[in-house]
């Protein structure tokens, strides 16, 4: 079976490719030759993960997922969430993005945060399905590390002392949102 995964992405291709059983072959828009910028106007992740699968799904008719991830901070109200890309305005920088985060978190005690993946799938005959991974943590008070991306450098996952940007790859890699929303798309897919 091939599945065509929503992203121009050629890390995430791998990743993805690597966790799904042997006998799906995953594609990605690059290989469609598709290079239309696909709409990310919802407001949740969920919204924009489904958006994003309904446009590839509509064009090509054919299995497809499409994920979507954000930083949940519990003392905003859940922001930047689904913003979190571009939480300090566009261009998006990680940098700006984690400087304005740690402003606004300077005068609260709460500092519970995680990270939540979405995953949309439409299988052949157009039915939705929705797969989630989170991992519970809390936003630091400065940066520290310098693997990884994004936020990785403020967030400190639970019952851990290094950051996400202090753990080496494989180290984040087995307790991420990322990959556990993955596992449980593919748990679906091997039953
Ligand atoms: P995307 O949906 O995977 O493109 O992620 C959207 C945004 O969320 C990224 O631009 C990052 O700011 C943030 N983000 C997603 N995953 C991670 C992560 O594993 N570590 C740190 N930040 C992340």
């Amino acid at each position: 079976m091939e599945i065509i995964f929503a992203t121009h992405n050629k890390g995430k291709l791998k990743e993805v490719q690597a966790m799904v059983p042997e006998t799906i072959q995953v594609i990605s828009l690059d290989d469609l030759n598709m290079t239309d910028d696909i709409p990310e106007t919802g407001h949740t992740l969920e919204d924009n993960a489904l958006l994003k699968a309904r446009t590839i799904f509509q064009l090509y008719k054919k299995p497809v997922i499409a994920d979507d991830t954000g930083l949940e901070v519990e003392a905003l109200n859940g922001a930047p969430g689904v913003y979190s890309a571009r939480y300090a305005g566009e261009p998006s920088n990680a940098d700006k993005n984690m400087d304005l985060l740690l402003h606004k978190m300077q005068t609260t005690t709460n500092k519970a945060a995680h990270f939540k993946t979405v995953i949309a799938y439409i299988n052949a005959e157009g039915k939705e399905q929705l797969f989630e991974g989170t991992v519970d943590g809390e936003i630091i008070g400065e940066k520290r590390g310098s693997n990884g991306f994004g936020y990785d450098p403020v967030f400190m996952p639970i019952g851990h002392d290094l950051t996400f940007a202090e753990m080496s790859m494989d180290e984040k890699n087995t307790m991420s949102h990322r990959a556990k929303a993955w596992k449980v798309f593919s748990d679906y897919l091997h039953a």
